[in-house]
């Protein structure tokens, strides 16, 4: 779940789809809880917003029933239009029928309005109403509506059938306005050993960004002896990845901690998928998002030597033994490396020859970084 954007707008999750399956259950039981035995209802869906609506709520229904489509038009770019039309109308017989009308959304009631004007001289036996969301505090009508799936504020949503100027229909899950994301957010990866420490400390100053590295503030625990550290320890000296779901409470509190700043290099995390869909799902409830995964690309027989060679004096006990080392490789290849095809899928993947001095690789990675 990540931020999207529909024409010049942005949208960060806001229902997902386990709420909205809820939600249609929850629509549904009330419905034939109030119709009598062996009644077989006619669903009116209001096109377009209702039509995934009305499948998943007919599906779950599952009893005998008719369903029937009526189109109307309300909804102009974001603001909502005072003026309804009815452009397709209904040819049943509605006389006797307990007609029940599936909309996804009830906000000023101009449509409600307008459904209640067409089913009026119809003869129905009953006409019930049926809503998905319900915005309360722009409702201006004194009509009755049956079932309220979720009310909710007076922000625009797009999903589920419901659009931004023809955008946002087929998304699983419903969206929220939000504003552009502000933040530069870069994933610095790589395997061990390729510089990702090196250049991030350059390049955070150059873009004033804050750099976290899961490996640093683990060490840092390890070095304070504190709970986080003990738990790690084990982990780390092995050259084995630290159990995900540490990991990734101690990065959302790495960030917390500068959710002010301008940005993040994330170097060292995600390292496994569950830890990507983990960062995603949480800079897009900020209104925020991953720019762009950039990738130091080191054959690994270089790298080897040089963790050996950086093992002579840094201290650290996963570099100084070569089956630890080895380790690592394993890890980063079974677990890490898929994340380069995570990015890639989204087109936010950007590999860079990480062989070569210093100062080279810092001007590849910033010709990447200025253009995200
Ligand atoms: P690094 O300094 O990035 O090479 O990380 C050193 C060690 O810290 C790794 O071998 C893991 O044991 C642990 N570690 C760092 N980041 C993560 C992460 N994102 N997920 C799991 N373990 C991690």
């Amino acid at each position: 779940m990540r931020i999207i954007k529909l024409h010049d707008l942005y949208f960060k999750p806001f229902i997902l789809k386990e709420e909205l399956a809820q939600i249609v259950k929850m629509l549904v039981k009330q419905v034939k809880a109030d119709l009598p035995e062996g009644e077989v209802p006619l669903f009116v869906g209001i096109l377009n917003g209702c039509f995934l609506f009305a499948a998943d709520f007919i599906r779950e229904f599952d009893d005998n029933c008719e369903i029937s489509f009526v189109k109307l038009a309300s909804y102009e770019g974001i603001k909502s239009k005072a003026n309804v039309k009815q452009l397709v109308g209904i040819n049943e017989d509605l006389s006797g029928r307990t007609v029940i009308i599936l909309e996804d959304i009830i906000d000023t009631g101009a449509t409600l309005q307008e459904i209640y004007n067409i089913f009026r001289d119809k003869d129905v036996k009953e006409l019930k109403v049926a809503t998905l969301f319900f915005k309360p505090d722009v409702f201006k009508k004194e009509l009755p509506i049956d079932y309220i799936g979720k009310s909710i504020e007076d922000k625009f949503i797009v999903g589920y059938g419901l659009d931004y100027n023809g955008l946002g229909r087929n998304k699983s899950e419903i969206y929220q306005l939000t504003i552009k994301p502000k933040m530069k957010n870069i994933v610095l990866f790589g395997p061990p050993g390729v510089g990702k420490g090196t250049q991030a400390d350059l390049l955070k100053e150059k873009y004033n960004l804050i750099h976290i590295s899961t490996g640093d503030v683990f060490r840092y625990n390890i070095k304070n002896k504190t709970e986080l550290g003990l738990l790690a320890k084990t982990y780390m000296n092995d050259g084995n990845l630290v159990p995900d779901e540490v990991t990734i409470n101690m990065l959302k509190k790495e960030v917390e901690k500068n959710i002010d700043s301008n940005g993040f290099i994330f170097d060292g995390f995600p390292r496994t998928e569950s830890q990507a869909i983990a960062l995603d799902t949480f800079l897009a409830e900020k209104g925020e998002k991953i720019n762009g995964m950039v990738a130091l690309e080191v054959p690994e027989s270089l790298l080897i030597e040089r963790l050996l060679e950086r093992g002579l004096t840094s201290g650290r006990a996963d570099d100084t033994d070569v089956k630890k080392i080895r380790n690592r490789f394993n890890e980063y290849n079974t677990k890490t490396a898929i994340l380069k095809g995570f990015y890639q899928e989204k087109g936010n993947y950007y590999g860079i020859d990480g062989v070569g001095s210093i100062k080279d690789v810092n001007n590849s990675l910033s010709e990447v970084f200025d253009t995200l």
